[in-house]
């Protein structure tokens, strides 16, 4: 069976074809293209280089294409992207408007292209989606919640690799497998050892941090859209919800002006004025400008925030796991963010810690009690592997 996942950008495509024939779990190709300005040909020239480099012979050997689609109104899980969740998606536009367009109209593509082959999303928020009521509820009326304004949190493929990696990691088979059974058993199943804690920080151009326990999301950063949290590249994070209407009289702007200086110009990037790029405000920093430094100052503090909470909703931790680029990458952030936690039972080894390309490994002391792990993340695997489920469980 061979799946492809799409990876879906205004302006990209990037794909890898996994196979899973005779119960093994193969990339057999990946590619990507930047800069697309004529999608039909992108697709076009995807298929092109999956038939040169011999990974298909013709697109009627696909079972399915994968998507890591964003958020729908009332959809969540792996769901077949039929004209319904088409619709629920484009309903969601405003919530994720860096990606549900381009992803409706990358899918509208492919679905014209090769109508034989069933096209699967596995949306962000289904990692989250049995997460403890109390963990989803904004303290807004019911009103509010009826139309949708709860935490859905996202990154939802990204966490749910490091849940199951992480167990693997900690020699706790069964939490992995119930990690990979999520979505069949709606939860977390019956585990008959101790309760596995991991924290994972997923910390790229869009961050956050989710709280797993026993292979099962308890929590995130990321709320009703993914513009919360952590502060992003150029997204604000966690903001207070007067700072909008207040922002919009003071500074005399319209809404969408508002909006559009909290999605585009802030975050990393509003802070510094450098960069939305971790590597261009760390460069400024050392060379000593002052608004890059606090841009980095303001990330740590966010992720210990978040780290923080979740260490205490779950009682401790087994593990802390960085990924994504800044996470997998950047040996300073992740010796910042774990700095003077000595007395929690969390210390980094400097030493294996200067790991600065993205290879999965072991970075606490050996007398930390807590693991700290930098796994990269591989979440187009998780899609093709929830997309060949439910090709599995949807055979008829
Ligand atoms: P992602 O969203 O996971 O693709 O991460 C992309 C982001 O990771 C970039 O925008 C950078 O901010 C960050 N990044 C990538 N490489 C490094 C690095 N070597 N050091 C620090 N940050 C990095």
């Amino acid at each position: 069976m061979k799946i492809l996942v799409a990876n879906i950008g205004s302006t990209s495509l990037k794909w890898r074809l996994f196979d899973f024939s005779n119960n093994a779990e193969r990339l057999l190709h990946k590619g990507g293209f930047e800069r697309v300005t004529d999608y039909p040909k992108a697709i076009e020239d995807c298929l092109a280089d999956l038939k040169k480099a011999n990974a298909i012979a013709s697109e009627s050997e696909l079972s399915a294409v994968g998507f890591k689609t964003v958020i729908a109104k009332d959809v969540t899980g792996c769901v077949r992207l039929d004209d319904r969740v088409l619709q629920a998606m484009h309903d969601y536009n405003g919530l994720a408007p860096a990606h549900n367009p381009p992803y409706i109209t990358g899918i509208k593509l492919f679905a014209q292209r090769m109508p034989k082959v069933p096209l699967i999303g596995l949306f962000e928020t289904a990692f989250h989606q049995f997460a403890p009521e109390a963990s989803q509820r904004y303290a807004v009326p019911d009103s509010w919640l009826k139309i949708g304004v709860r935490r859905w949190g996202f990154h939802g493929a990204s966490h749910k690799f490091i849940a199951e990696r992480s167990a693997e990691l900690l020699k706790r088979l069964d939490v992995a497998e119930s990690a990979r059974q999520l979505y069949v058993h709606h939860g977390a199943s019956k585990i008959s050892g101790a309760p596995l804690r991991v924290i994972s920080c997923h910390l790229g151009g869009s961050s956050s941090v989710t709280g797993i326990l026993n292979g099962a999301s308890i929590g995130t950063s990321m709320g009703m859209s993914p513009q919360s949290g952590l502060p992003h590249n150029n997204r604000v994070g966690d903001l207070d919800s007067e700072a909008l209407p207040y922002a919009v009289k003071t500074l005399g702007i319209s809404v969408e002006e508002a909006q559009k200086q909290l999605t585009k110009q802030s975050g990393l990037l509003g802070i510094s004025g450098v960069s939305n790029d971790v590597r261009d405000i760390a460069d400024a920093a050392a060379k000593g400008n002052a608004s890059a430094k606090l841009a980095l100052d303001v990330f740590v503090a966010s992720t210990r925030h978040w780290i923080g909470s979740y260490f205490l909703q779950l009682n401790g931790a087994d593990a802390i796991a960085f990924t994504a680029g800044t996470g997998e990458n950047s040996a300073s952030i992740r010796a910042a963010i774990c700095a003077n936690l000595e007395n929690l039972g969390i210390k980094i080894d400097a030493e294996k810690n200067n790991v600065t390309r993205a290879t999965e490994t072991v970075i606490s002391a050996a007398d930390s009690a807590v693991k700290i792990f930098v796994i990269p993340t591989n979440e187009e695997l998780v899609v093709a592997r929830e997309a060949k489920r439910f090709l599995e469980a949807n055979k008829n």
